[in-house]
């Protein structure tokens, strides 16, 4: 049954669907989710918080409840939502944030955004087998909502005011992973988890907001060279993006590695596995990582069988150039979208499938 029960909040919703106003997106709801309780199982856990699946007015949402006590990396993504032209359907849907006293004396900071039933990529890989069609789609659309964050968007507006014009401020993400990334009922996906986002300054530099500029956070078994050794230069903020790209390449070989390859389905590839899963303990330490990374450098092992198939060689190609030791090497979010969107048009050409075919195969896999 349902995770939650129905909260029977009389909440402000702020905005609807469509642009958001970042005033108006950023504004405290006032009357908090009250006596709400969340019965059952979470839907999700991270580090910081539960995610609840909950009801608010009439829709169905998932709302990130973290202590007070942990209260930065809320703040940090609020304000990162709050972003001017951040809305985009590859980029979770923001509904609101509040906050509400609970009873054992503490406040708790809500986070409410579309909630998406399939859950994240890690829980989509582990339960269904993917093909190369729908893997070519989950990358595609997960590189459509990175390129949006990571780029940013000049406009000037006639009216010389900046809040009126069409621009966006670039954005790293710092904890790319397929935990951070959602499944929707299409089997496109959308970006999460801006805990620890930070934005680019009109002079390049990284705007951390009102927190500290910290080396390492993020996921450790994601982390880049240059953050594990704590060579980055964090004031530059395309260091972040670079960083972000080589948390990428490991997701990419997370992907490619669940395509089955060769003419027959072989059980080659079809179970999930997280990125060193097999040098490194579920919970890596710094030491741990920094040893096989930066010392060993170490990276997730290419299958020689992935270069029989355009597909999976064009992936294996595309992480290796994502996680190269030197960051400025990498490629960029953009360069990395333009060749999975031509691996993607390639498989839809190779198929001979019809927009028709698509929506199709994607609603019958969806529903079942
Ligand atoms: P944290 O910052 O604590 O890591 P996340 O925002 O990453 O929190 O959410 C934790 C987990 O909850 C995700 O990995 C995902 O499994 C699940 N989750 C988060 N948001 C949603 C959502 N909108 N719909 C469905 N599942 C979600
Ligand atoms: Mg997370
Ligand atoms: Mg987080």
């Amino acid at each position: 049954g349902d995770h939650a029960n129905t909260t029977t909040s009389a909440i402000d919703e702020t905005s609807g669907s469509g642009q958001g106003d970042p005033e108006v997106l950023l504004r405290t709801i006032t009357k908090d989710l009250g006596k709400t309780c969340f019965t059952g199982q979470p839907i999700g856990k991270g580090r910081y918080g539960e995610v609840w699946k909950a009801s608010f007015k009439g829709r169905i949402v998932a709302i990130k409840c973290v202590k007070s006590t942990e209260g930065e990396s809320f703040y940090r993504e609020t304000n990162i939502y709050a972003t001017n032209m951040l809305r985009h359907l590859n980029i979770l849907d923001f509904i609101g944030s509040d906050m509400r006293s609970v009873c054992h004396g503490y406040t708790e900071l809500l986070l409410i955004t579309a909630y998406h039933p399939l859950g994240s990529l890690y829980d989509f890989l582990r339960v269904e087998k993917i093909d190369k069609l729908i893997a070519a789609r989950l990358l595609n659309s997960a590189l459509s909502g990175l390129v949006h964050l990571h780029c940013g968007i000049d406009g000037h507006s006639p009216f010389g005011d900046q809040d009126q014009g069409k621009y966006k401020v670039a954005i790293a993400h710092r904890d790319i992973k397929s935990r951070n990334i959602l499944v929707k009922k299409d089997l496109t996906c959308c970006v999460a988890d801006f805990g620890m986002a930070v934005k680019r300054n009109s002079d390049g530099r990284t705007d951390f907001g009102n927190s500290l500029p910290k080396i390492k956070i993020g996921t450790r078994r994601y982390m880049a060279p240059e953050i594990l050794n704590e060579k980055i230069n964090v004031s530059d903020f395309s260091a972040f993006q670079k960083a972000d790209v080589y948390a990428l390449g490991l997701l990419i070989w997370e992907i490619t590695r669940c395509v089955p390859v060769g003419k027959e389905f072989s059980d080659d590839g079809l179970f999930y596995e997280p990125a060193f899963f097999d040098v490194v303990s579920a919970d890596p330490q710094f030491q741990e990582m920094e040893g096989i990374i930066c010392d060993r450098k170490l990276r997730p092992t290419h299958n020689s069988k992935w270069d029989d198939d355009p597909f999976t060689k064009g992936l294996g190609k595309l992480q290796s150039d994502c996680w190269c030791d030197d960051p400025s090497a990498r490629l960029t979010m953009v360069r990395i979208k333009k060749t999975v969107a031509r691996l993607e048009s390639d498989i839809i050409d190779e198929m001979k499938l019809t927009g028709q075919d698509i929506c199709d195969l994607i609603t019958l896999k969806s529903e079942k």
